[in-house]
């Protein structure tokens, strides 16, 4: 799922300043499943930002509505009357949700109330992983499932970096080294003579970059 993170209520206010009456919109896929967009969110951010706007004597009249998908035009349409009657959308969705209201309603001002971090999973409560950085060619077939671009801080494809400790990544200890983990894993497989054999090198001209990433998110921990 795409992992999302909310933006400060602070931010949000001073984003939205120059509007009377405002949509917050939620999404129901990926940010509702990682805490960030989904209808509980846009109830909180809604009320939050009614309760600021009175503190600081901003007038601000907010409409609270959550569609199934805001990246897709069918579930668009159903927030089209909202929408209109509103000066303009604060959106909770990924940036690709966001995009796609601003294309559809083009005079419409929309903004972005979430930051949008990664693909990732649920590690344990309250925690998300980076698994995947979409980097437009996947190689997880060769390196037993375990992705070396988003997972080794230096995205290594063939073999570790020599700098790792106790299985420790030496960019960041706190963090197992990718390759020490595809290594288990090939050899749990059967397929350690994957690693003989050289890969060439990746088409990074498809890829973003950077070592994975991951939210704590304290309130939700046990
Ligand atoms: S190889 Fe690329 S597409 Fe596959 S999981 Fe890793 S980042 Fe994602
Ligand atoms: S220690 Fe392992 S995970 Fe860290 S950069 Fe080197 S090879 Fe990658």
């Amino acid at each position: 799922m795409i992992v999302a993170e909310r933006k400060k209520i602070q931010d949000l206010l001073e984003i939205v300043k120059s509007h009377k009456k405002l949509l917050v919109l939620g999404c129901g896929t990926c940010v509702t499943v990682c805490l960030a967009g989904g209808q509980r969110e846009v109830s909180i951010i809604a009320s939050a930002l009614r309760m600021a706007a009175k503190l600081k004597g901003q007038q601000l009249e907010v409409e609270e509505l959550t569609i199934e998908r805001q990246c897709d035009n069918v579930f668009i349409e159903q927030a089209a009357e909202a929408i209109q009657r509103n000066d303009a959308v604060l959106s909770l969705a990924c940036g690709a949700g966001v995009q796609a209201i601003a294309e559809r309603y083009p005079s419409k001002p929309v903004y972005a109330g979430l930051d949008t971090s990664f693909i990732g999973i649920l590690e344990e409560r309250g925690i998300w992983t980076e698994k995947c950085a979409a980097c437009g060619q996947c190689v997880l077939h060769l390196y037993g499932g375990i992705c070396p671009v988003t997972r080794c801080a230096k995205h290594m494809l063939n073999g570790p970096c020599s700098g790792s400790r106790e299985d420790r990544c030496e960019v960041d200890p706190n963090r197992q080294c990718a390759w020490q983990l595809i290594y288990k894993r090939l050899k749990e497989i059967g397929q350690l003579d994957r690693l003989k054999k050289i890969k060439p090198p990746k088409n990074w001209s498809r890829s973003q970059s950077g070592g994975y990433r991951t939210i704590l998110r304290e309130d939700h921990r046990v």
